[in-house]
C-alpha cells in the first residue's frame, strides 16, 4: 500500500526512503489463478462457519496483513457483513462502537480492488466517507496497517490541509479516505479529480453523514458518483429511513446487526451512571472527579466549543494534577492533530471535547467518558459513551450529568435499551475551588471574556436544541450558572432578550389577527346592509398595521440569526434550521434592506452640487459690517497668477502652482522689505522723541510740544553708524554690515571711549533698548554711574593720562 497525501509528506521529513510508485507488476498466472479461485469461494461463505479470517477467502497480502496486527478471530459485524460485502451486495450494518465496523469495510475493499488488478492508473476506486476529520484520519491509519502489503495508493483528503498538495496527487489515489466538505471541493474544482470508475462507496457513521448537517454537501457528492457502484454503510446507530436509503440509490441493500437482539445497544463492559445536580455544581463535581481520578483516562464532553476553551484554560490554571488537554473543532489543524495524538499516547490524561470527538474515534484504553452537558438524544449519548469499552475486552465506565428537568432523558435512553444506573454525590467529596475560579478571573481579562463567551455558547446550545421538553433555557438558573464558571455579574443574553421580545410581537399580532377576523366576520354577516362599507375600513387598517409589525418582525428574526456571538460549530447550526422553519430567509431580509441603503457615490454628490451651483473650494469673508471680503488668494501681483487665478476652475496643476508661487515670492519680498523698513522708521522716530525729552528735561527749559519736532541735529546720523538697514541689499550696504544681527556683535561697553557717537551706539543697541523701553524706564537712569564718571575725567585728561588711566581700570576690572 502506497500512502499519499500527507503521509508521504511524513515520512519524507522523517528521512525514510519513498518510493512513491512501484513499477507495475506483471500480474502472473498463479496469480490470476488465485483471484478466480478466491472469488468462486464467494458464493460459498458461510458467516456462521467463519472462526477466523483465514476462513474467508481472501488474498494473502490481506491475510498476511491482518496478522501483522494481530488480527485472527473476526468480530460479530466482521464475520456476518465481509462475507456479503465479497458477494458485492450493498449493506446497512449496524453494530456496537467498538465492535470492528473499520475492517469490516476496509477488507472488503482491499479484496475487491485486488481482484479487479486495480492499478494507480485506474484512478479512485474506493471512496470512505468520513463525519469528522480525525475519523478519517484514524481510518487511513487502519487501512495502510493491513493494507500495506498491496500496490494500492491511498490518500487522506481532509479540510485543514494543503489543498495544493492534494490536488497534484488526487489522480494518483486509489483508495480515497475523506470528510465531505473537502471531498466536494475536489469534486468542483480540481480537474485531476475523477472517480467515475468508482467500485465502492463507503459511509462511516453513516447517520451522521446523512443527517441534516451534511444534506446538501452529500447530495452534491452523490450527484457526482456513478450509479452502478456497491455501498456499505456503517454505524453504531444506523439509519433505517427509507429516504436515506433512496438519496443512496439503494433499494435492497443488505442490513446486518449482530447486536439486534442483544440486550443492550452499549457495549457489554460498559458501566453506566448518571447524577442529578444542579446548574453551578456541575464545575466542582468535575473537578472533584479529576482529582479524584488522577490516574485514569478520561474524557469530558460539552456541549459547545467555547465551554470547552474556557474549562480547559480554567482547569490548567488550577493545577489539578494529572495532564489536560482539549480537542474541538475550531482549533487549528495540525493543533487538533498533535492533540488527538497526544491523547492517544497518554495513559493519564482528561480530555474535554465537544461532540466532534463522540463519533467513531478509538482512543485506546479511555477509562472513563462524563457527560457534563446533556446530549442532544439517544444517538449523541451513546456514541459519547462508546469511545470507553472498545474491543473484545475493553471495560469502562460512563457518567451523566443531568440538571432535574434533564432526568426526562433517562427514560429514553432506557427505552432504547441503555442500562444506566442514578448514582448520589457524595456532598462532603465535593470540593469546588469557587474563590480560586473568582480570583483567576479577576487577575485575566482574557479568562473572564472566555468565561463570559462559554456562558452565552451553552445558553444558545440549549436555546437551539429541538427537544423542547429536556432543553429548556427559561428553565436555566443562568445567575447561578455565571457565578459557578467565576462570573460574578451574568454577562447579557442578547439573543435571549431578541427572541423573547419577537415571541411578544408574535402574540400581538396573533391577536390582531384574531380582531381582524371578526371584523371580517362581522361585515359579511351584515353583507347587503348600507353599513358593510363603513364597517370594512377598521378592518383593512388593522390588516395594514399588522403587516407594518410582520416587517419589522422579520428584521427581529434576522438580528437574532446574524448575532455576532453565534457558535460556528456545524452541528449547531443545523438544529437551527430545526429550531423554527417558518423563518424568512437570510438573504431575503439582507437584500431587502441593501436596497433601502444605495451606496452614494462621488459623482452623484458632484452632480448634486453642480445642480446647486455651489462652487467648491471657495471662501467668502465678511466684514463686520456683513459685506462680503474680496478673496485674498485672488489679491495676486504677477501676470502669471493672475492669469492662472481666472482659468483655474477646479483640479491642482502642481507644476503650474509651483510657478505661480515663485513669482509671486518676489513680491512678496519687496512687501515684507516695505514693512520692516516702515517699522524701523517708527521706532527710530520713538527714540529721537525720548532723546529730546530728556534733553529738554536735563536744562531745565521746559516741555517743548510734540508737534514742533525735536532738534536732532546734534545726533549722530544712524544710518552712517549702522549701515542702510532698511532696502541696503540694493544700495550696497555699509560697514557694519546690514541686517538686524550686525548690532548683536557690539556686545562690549568700551568704557575708554570718550566718542559721543560711541556713547550713543551703546544706547542704540536693540536689545538693550527693547527692554528699557518695554518696562518704561527714562534711558539715562540706566547709564551706568561708572561709566558717567569715567566720561566726565576722561574729558579733563591728556591722551597719555586717559591712556594710564584706562589700563588702570582694565586691570581692576579683572
Ligand atoms: P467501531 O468502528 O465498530 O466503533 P473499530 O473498528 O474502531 O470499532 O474497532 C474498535 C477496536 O477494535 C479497534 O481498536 C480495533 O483495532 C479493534 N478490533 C477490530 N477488529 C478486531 C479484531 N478482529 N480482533 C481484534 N481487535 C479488533
Ligand atoms: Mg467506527
Amino acid at each position: 500500500m502506497k500512502q499519499d497525501g500527507k503521509e508521504q509528506k511524513k515520512q519524507g521529513r522523517s528521512g525514510k526512503k519513498l518510493q512513491l510508485y512501484k513499477p507495475r507488476k506483471k500480474k502472473s498466472v498463479e496469480e490470476d489463478a488465485a483471484i478466480q479461485y478466491l472469488q468462486a469461494q464467494y458464493d460459498k461463505i458461510n458467516p456462521a462457519e467463519i472462526k477466523s479470517f483465514k476462513d474467508f477467502p481472501l488474498s494473502q497480502k490481506t491475510l498476511k496483513g491482518l496478522r501483522e496486527n494481530n488480527y485472527v478471530t473476526p468480530t460479530e459485524i466482521q464475520r456476518q457483513a465481509i462475507g456479503y460485502a465479497l458477494q458485492g451486495k450493498d449493506i446497512l450494518g449496524a453494530a456496537k462502537t467498538g465492535s470492528g465496523k473499520t475492517l469490516a469495510f476496509l477488507i472488503p475493499i482491499l479484496e475487491n480492488l485486488f481482484c479487479k488488478k486495480w492499478t494507480r492508473l485506474d484512478g479512485v476506486g474506493a471512496l470512505v466517507i468520513s463525519p469528522t476529520r480525525e475519523l478519517a484520519y484514524q481510518i487511513y491509519e487502519a487501512l495502510r496497517k493491513v493494507g500495506h502489503l498491496h500496490d494500492f495508493s491511498a490518500g487522506l483528503i481532509i479540510g485543514g490541509q494543503n489543498l495544493k498538495f492534494e490536488r497534484k496527487r488526487m489522480d494518483q489515489i486509489n483508495i480515497l479516505i475523506c470528510t465531505p466538505g473537502r471531498l466536494l471541493q475536489h469534486m468542483d474544482e480540481n480537474p485531476l479529480f475523477d472517480c467515475s470508475h468508482l467500485q465502492i462507496l463507503v459511509l462511516d457513521e453513516a447517520d451522521r453523514c446523512l443527517d441534516m448537517g451534511f444534506e446538501t454537501t452529500m447530495n452534491a457528492i452523490i450527484e457526482n458518483l456513478p450509479s452502478e457502484r456497491q455501498t456499505l454503510l456503517f454505524s453504531a446507530t444506523q439509519t433505517k429511513s427509507v429516504k436515506d436509503l433512496a438519496r443512496l440509490s439503494l433499494s435492497f441493500p443488505t442490513y446486518i446487526a449482530p447486536h439486534e437482539q442483544a440486550e443492550t445497544v452499549t457495549p457489554e463492559l460498559l458501566q453506566q451512571s448518571y447524577i442529578i445536580c444542579e446548574i453551578d455544581e456541575k464545575i466542582g463535581i468535575l473537578w472533584s472527579f479529576i482529582k479524584n481520578h488522577l490516574k485514569q483516562k478520561v474524557i469530558v464532553f460539552m456541549a459547545t466549543c467555547k465551554q470547552v476553551k474556557y474549562t480547559y484554560e480554567l482547569f490548567c490554571k488550577l493545577r489539578p494534577g494529572i495532564s489536560l488537554l482539549a480537542l474541538y473543532g475550531t482549533l487549528h489543524q495540525e493543533k487538533r492533530e498533535r492533540i488527538y495524538n497526544e491523547f492517544c499516547r497518554k495513559s493519564n490524561v482528561v480530555l474535554f471535547a465537544t461532540d466532534l470527538a463522540s463519533r467513531g474515534l478509538d482512543f485506546p484504553r479511555v477509562n472513563w467518558v462524563i457527560q457534563m452537558d446533556c446530549p442532544e438524544d439517544v444517538e449523541t449519548y451513546i456514541h459519547r459513551a462508546g469511545r470507553t469499552a472498545r474491543g473484545f475486552t475493553g471495560k469502562g465506565e460512563g457518567l451523566l450529568m443531568l440538571l432535574p428537568h434533564e432526568e426526562k432523558l433517562v427514560e429514553d435512553l432506557q427505552k432504547s435499551k441503555i442500562p444506566i444506573n442514578k448514582i448520589q454525590v457524595d456532598p462532603s467529596k465535593v470540593v469546588a475551588p469557587q474563590r480560586k475560579i473568582e480570583s483567576l478571573l479577576s487577575d485575566s481579562t482574557e479568562l473572564k471574556q472566555s468565561a463570559q463567551r462559554a456562558f452565552v455558547s451553552y445558553l444558545k446550545s440549549v436555546f437551539l436544541m429541538k427537544n423542547k421538553e429536556i432543553f429548556n433555557v427559561q428553565l436555566l438558573d443562568t445567575d447561578a450558572y455565571a457565578r459557578s464558571l467565576g462570573l460574578i455579574v451574568p454577562p447579557y443574553i442578547k439573543f435571549l432578550k431578541k427572541y423573547q421580545y419577537a415571541q411578544k410581537r408574535q402574540s400581538e399580532e396573533n391577536e390582531n389577527s384574531d380582531a381582524i377576523e371578526k371584523l371580517k366576520a362581522k361585515t359579511m354577516s351584515d353583507e347587503g346592509s348600507d353599513q358593510s362599507e363603513a364597517e370594512e375600513e377598521p378592518a383593512v387598517e388593522l390588516e395594514k398595521k399588522l403587516k407594518k409589525k410582520k416587517k419589522k418582525e422579520s428584521l427581529i428574526k434576522f438580528d437574532f440569526h446574524n448575532d455576532a456571538d453565534s457558535d460556528e460549530e456545524d452541528f449547531l447550526q443545523v438544529k437551527r434550521v430545526d429550531v423554527d422553519p417558518g423563518d424568512e430567509p437570510l438573504e431575503e431580509v439582507q437584500t431587502s434592506s441593501k436596497k433601502k441603503a444605495k451606496p452614494l457615490t462621488k459623482a452623484a454628490v458632484a452632480k448634486k452640487l453642480l445642480k446647486k451651483k455651489i462652487k467648491v473650494n471657495t471662501t467668502v469673508k465678511f466684514t463686520e459690517e456683513g459685506e462680503a471680503m474680496e478673496d485674498e488668494k485672488r489679491d495676486v501681483k504677477s501676470e502669471l497668477a493672475k492669469q492662472f487665478v481666472n482659468e483655474n476652475v477646479g483640479g491642482i496643476d502642481i507644476e503650474k502652482a509651483k510657478e505661480v508661487l515663485q513669482e509671486e515670492d518676489k513680491f512678496d519680498k519687496i512687501r515684507f522689505r516695505e514693512k520692516v523698513k516702515a517699522k524701523h522708521k517708527e521706532q527710530k522716530r520713538k527714540l529721537k522723541n525720548k532723546k529730546k525729552e530728556e534733553e529738554g528735561e536735563k536744562d531745565d527749559f521746559g516741555s517743548q510740544s510734540e508737534s514742533d519736532g525735536p532738534d536732532l541735529s546734534w545726533l549722530p546720523d544712524p544710518d552712517k553708524v549702522y549701515g542702510k538697514k532698511d532696502g541696503s541689499d540694493e544700495s550696497g550696504g555699509s560697514e557694519e554690515g546690514s541686517g538686524p544681527e550686525a548690532s548683536d556683535h557690539e556686545d562690549n561697553e568700551s568704557a575708554g571711549s570718550g566718542d559721543e557717537s560711541d556713547v550713543d551706539q551703546k544706547f542704540h543697541r536693540p536689545s538693550k533698548r527693547k527692554l528699557v523701553e518695554s518696562r518704561g524706564i527714562p534711558q539715562a537712569s540706566v547709564t551706568p554711574r561708572k561709566l558717567k564718571k569715567v566720561q566726565d575725567v576722561a574729558a579733563s585728561l591728556s591722551v597719555s593720562e586717559a591712556e594710564a588711566l584706562a589700563m588702570q581700570l582694565l586691570q581692576a576690572k579683572r
